[in-house]
């Protein structure tokens, strides 16, 4: 059926007009300022760039990039917040931070709303976003309190004993793809252990983090908490470059990782990295088709694909494989594509239109090489999205496990599927990539799952489910997807250093 011009100009208009009247709720200033030393201020250089909204390119607001001269202020009043919020107990600490996920939560649907909004993911996928924030926060809440030390049994003449101490000053570097949540996944262990934070929030994405600074930041001592917006190789190199920054936490690409851990050597800084990832998710014979298809769903397409450990490259039994596509791209299919506002959508849009042609170029790429595109395969013909950055959810089969879009991470809804039969032959090319964040595995069988689980090579495995993110599990990568876990309380214990005192007895 050809499209109705006419309707699809009163689609695009009705779109552009909800997202207007969401914009003008939920953003309080259109021009973003840098929060530094508890109070907003104006970078002191005066480039600025536009924060645009993904589903309708329509311009949200406008944000400073912070230079080199305004991190070097945000690191000094970070010393400076430091020295008030070390002297806070780890109860002190609890309550404030209690408090945070608190005031968070009596807004968790602005906050949702405006992470929407800002990245185009759908709404009931945001809201699970701010549950998550408020989770964090009141487990790294709990967490304070756990920094115990040791004493070391070393002989009858000396006393070892160890304490736990926060680095000082941290400097956190976080994407869009998950813009509060990435966020509250590095402050709330960062805070919890007693450092200041200067944080960098993705140039796509300030706006909830700028809204929650507004919330709570009355709840922190001057310069605990600062961020600076800004382009990545000026704000977040300088950060990262900053003698007098103790720790260096990053998440993002691959690629920009290896820059941030050759920045921070210059000066030996210490560094977590949550990097990329090419996950395989494993349908084993006996698993029920149905239950796969959803895993997979979930796996290949939350959040249109930006997730760094989506499950991206598919391994179907050949038992199964032919009745598992089949119903595997008729559900890819069914997933709405649309407006994030709406409660209806599964899918919105990508952060960026040069997202959308690397999405794009990999999807030609696979076909290329004698992949077959099942279903998707591009941007939607609806003319009402065509403001937007969509891209279909797609399905390609028969692609090579070689090919680049097998080994390359596309950070897009587009999942490769590949059969299987020999178990051995399976786990060498599950592990045939340079990455290894997350997996997932679909079976009845307890012991299939854990002999695949060990023989996988990642951080993260989920059985008969896909992005679950609880507080208090780890979550980190092997190989290039990353140095670190963060969500834990080894998480907190990473922003601390461990300081020996050894007394003579006697
Ligand atoms: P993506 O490819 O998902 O956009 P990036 O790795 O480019 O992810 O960006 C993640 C974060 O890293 C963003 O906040 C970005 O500004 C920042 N960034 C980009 N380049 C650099 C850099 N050279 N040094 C420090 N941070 C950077």
């Amino acid at each position: 059926m050809t499209p109705d011009p006419q309707s699809s100009d009163r689609g695009a208009l009705e779109i552009a007009e909800r997202h207007e009247r969401a914009a003008s709720e939920l953003i309080r200033e259109t021009e973003l300022q840098l929060y530094i030393d508890g109070v907003w201020v104006d970078s002191i250089g005066d480039a600025r760039f536009d924060v645009r909204d993904p589903t309708t390119g329509i311009r949200l607001a406008m944000a400073q990039a912070g230079n080199a001269a305004d991190i070097e202020r945000a690191v000094t009043a970070a010393w400076r917040g430091y020295e008030t919020w070390k002297t806070k107990s780890p109860a002190e600490r609890q309550t404030i931070l209690t408090e945070i996920s608190d005031r968070v939560e009596a807004r968790a649907e602005e906050f949702a709303r405006l992470d929407s909004l800002d990245n185009g993911k759908p709404i009931t996928e945001a809201r699970g976003d701010i549950e998550l924030v408020v989770d964090h926060f009141r487990y790294f809440a709990g967490a304070a309190r756990t920094l115990e030390g040791k004493t070391v049994p070393v002989g009858r003449d000396q006393h070892v004993e160890t304490i736990r101490e926060p680095y000082g000053v941290v400097g956190q570097i976080i994407p869009w793809n998950f813009p509060l949540l990435m966020a509250t996944w590095k402050l709330a262990p960062a805070l919890a252990a007693g450092n200041a934070v200067v944080l960098k929030p993705a140039e796509e994405t300030p706006l909830s983090l700028m809204e929650f600074v507004h919330e709570v930041g009355d709840l922190l001592p001057a310069g605990a908490l600062n961020v600076v917006t800004g382009y990545g190789p000026e704000a977040g190199a300088s950060l990262v470059e900053h003698p007098r920054v103790s720790k260096i936490a990053f998440t993002g690409s691959t690629e920009v990782g290896r820059g941030v851990m050759k920045g921070a050597a210059n000066n030996l800084t210490d560094i977590s990295l949550e990097l990329g990832g090419k996950s395989p998710l494993i349908v084993f014979p006996d698993a029920d088709v149905n239950r796969a298809v959803d895993v997979a769903i979930d796996a290949m397409f939350y959040n249109a694909g930006e997730c760094c450990c989506a499950g991206t490259r598919l391994f179907v039994h050949d038992m199964l494989r032919e009745q598992f596509v089949e119903e595997f791209a008729a559900a890819a299919e069914a997933l709405v594509v649309g407006d994030p506002l709406l409660e209806k959508t599964d899918i919105g849009p990508k952060i960026s239109a040069t997202q959308v042609e690397r999405t794009e170029q990999y999807i030609k790429l696979a076909t290329e090489v004698g992949g077959q595109v099942v279903t998707g395969g591009g941007r939607p013909t609806d003319d009402r999205l065509g403001r937007g950055n969509f891209v279909l959810p797609t399905v390609i089969e028969r692609a090579p496990h070689e090919a680049r879009a097998a080994q390359e991470e596309i950070f897009g809804p587009v999942e490769l599927v590949f059969g299987w039969n020999s178990y051995d032959r399976l786990i060498e090319q599950v592990n045939d990539v340079k990455f290894g964040l997350a997996a997932g595995i679909v079976t009845d069988d307890l012991t299939t799952a854990r002999r695949a689980a060990r023989d996988i090579e990642v951080g993260n495995v989920w059985v008969n489910q896909y992005n679950e993110f609880p507080a208090g599990q780890p979550f980190g990568g092997y190989k290039q997807s990353g140095i670190g876990r963060e969500t834990a309380r080894e998480t907190i214990e990473a922003y601390t250093r461990t300081k020996t005192i050894n007394f003579r007895v006697g």
